[in-house]
C-alpha cells in the first residue's frame, strides 16, 4: 500500500529503532529519565527557549498550553480551521472552560488586524481575551505557511494587549524548510510552541511543549492531571531525538514529491481547485465525472490510500515512507484514471 492518508503513518527506521533500543531510561515522573531530559533540553535549545515537556500527543501539548495560559471564562482567539478547535474534541471548553473566538483566515492563517479586532474590550460583560493561538503549517489550509512578518505583527498585538501567544507547530519544521526560516526566529516570537515528533519527522509517538521554565513547571502539573505522566518514556524520547537530529532537512524531498503529484493532478479533467501546495499536503477538489469518494475508491484499487475530507475534497499527505517510486506509481495512476 502507498499510504497518503497522513504523515502519522510512518514506521520507525532501523536507525531510529536502534536509538530507541539503546536509550538509557528511568522514571520520568520522578524526572529521572535521562533520554527524556535530553530530548526536552535539546528541543528547547533548538528554539532558544528555556524548557520543554515531552507529552504523548500534540493534542495534549496544545491543551496543556491552553490550560496553563488561561482561566475558566477566558476567550481563546484562533482561525476557524485550527486543529485546537476542529480536532481536539472540544478540549478548549472541556479542559479549560474557555470560549473561542474564531477568525475567518486565509487557508488557516489570520492577520494582526483580524486578531486586534477580535480582542474584547475591558467590559465586565465580555470574556477576557487572554490567548492567541496560531497553526503553522496550517493543516486544513493545505499545509499553508505564515509569512514571518505577519507573525511578528500578531505578536506585537499580543504584547500590546498583554495576551499570551501560542503556536501549534505540529508541522512547524515543514514551514521552516519551505520558507528557509529558523527555529530561533520562532522561539523569540512565541511564548509557547508545540512541536510534533510523530508527523513528518517520523517518530512513532510524541510531542514537545516548549516555553519559559516557570511555564513548563506549571505545564508539568497539568500533564500529570491529564494523565500524561509517563515512566520509562526515554525509549520514545530517543525516537524523537533521532527525528530532530536526522529528519528535518529531508522534509524538502516530501515537498518536492507533493509538487510532482499536484502537477499530475492539475493535468486531469476531474481535478477542480488545488489549494496552493506549499509543503507536504495537497488538498484538491474532484469534479465532473468523478466525486471525491469515487476518486479515493479508484486509487485504493491501485493500492494507493488517500482521504476524502469532504464530498468534494481529497487530501494527500506526503511523508518519509513515500519513496520516489511510489510517487511515480501514483502519478501514473492519476494519469490513467
Ligand atoms: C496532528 C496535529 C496535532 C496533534 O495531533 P495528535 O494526533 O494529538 O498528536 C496538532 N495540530 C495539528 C495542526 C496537527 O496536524
Amino acid at each position: 500500500m502507498i499510504d497518503f492518508r497522513s504523515d502519522t503513518v510512518t514506521r520507525p527506521t532501523t536507525g531510529m529503532l536502534a536509538a530507541m533500543i539503546n536509550a538509557p531510561v528511568g522514571d520520568d515522573v520522578f524526572g529521572e529519565d535521562p533520554t527524556v531530559n535530553e530530548l526536552e533540553a535539546y528541543a528547547a535549545s533548538l528554539f532558544g527557549l528555556e524548557a520543554g515537556l515531552f507529552c504523548p500527543s500534540g493534542t495534549m501539548t496544545n491543551q496543556i498550553a491552553i490550560k496553563a495560559h488561561t482561566q475558566p471564562g477566558d476567550e481563546v482567539i484562533c482561525d476557524k480551521l485550527s486543529h485546537i478547535y476542529q480536532y481536539e474534541g472540544g478540549g478548549i471548553a472541556f479542559n479549560s472552560g474557555c470560549s473561542v473566538r474564531l477568525l475567518e483566515g486565509n487557508r488557516g492563517r489570520v492577520t494582526a488586524d483580524q486578531v486586534e479586532a477580535a480582542i474584547n474590550p475591558d467590559d465586565i460583560h465580555k470574556p477576557v481575551s487572554t490567548l492567541v493561538s496560531l497553526e503553522n503549517t496550517a493543516n486544513r489550509g493545505g499545509g499553508s505557511c505564515y509569512d514571518f512578518t505577519n507573525i511578528l505583527a500578531i505578536k506585537a498585538v499580543c504584547t500590546q494587549h498583554n495576551m499570551a501567544f501560542h503556536l501549534d507547530g505540529a508541522r512547524l519544521f515543514n514551514a521552516l524548510v519551505a520558507k528557509g526560516e529558523t527555529t530561533a526566529q520562532y522561539g523569540s516570537a512565541f511564548n509557547t510552541i508545540s512541536i510534533c515528533l510523530s508527523k513528518g519527522l517520523g517518530a512513532p509517538v510524541g510531542s514537545v511543549l516548549l516555553g519559559p521554565k516557570p511555564f513548563i513547571q506549571k505545564a508539568k502539573r497539568i500533564r500529570k492531571v491529564f494523565g500524561g505522566g509517563m515512566r520509562q518514556a526515554g525509549f520514545l524520547a530517543a525516537a524523537g531525538l533521532y527525528a530532530l537530529q536526522n529528519n528535518i532537512a529531508r522534509l524538502a524531498e516530501d515537498h518536492a514529491h507533493a509538487q510532482l503529484i499536484a502537477k499530475a493532478l492539475a493535468e486531469k479533467d476531474y481535478t477542480g481547485e488545488i489549494l496552493p501546495v506549499e509543503t507536504n499536503i495537497i488538498i484538491f477538489e474532484i469534479k465532473g465525472r468523478l466525486t471525491a469518494p469515487a476518486f479515493v475508491a479508484a486509487m485504493k484499487e491501485q493500492g494507493i490510500l488517500m482521504i476524502a475530507i469532504s464530498p468534494t475534497q481529497v487530501r494527500i499527505v506526503v511523508h518519509l515512507d513515500i519513496s520516489q517510486e511510489m510517487v511515480a506509481k501514483t502519478m501514473e495512476a492519476i494519469r490513467k484514471l
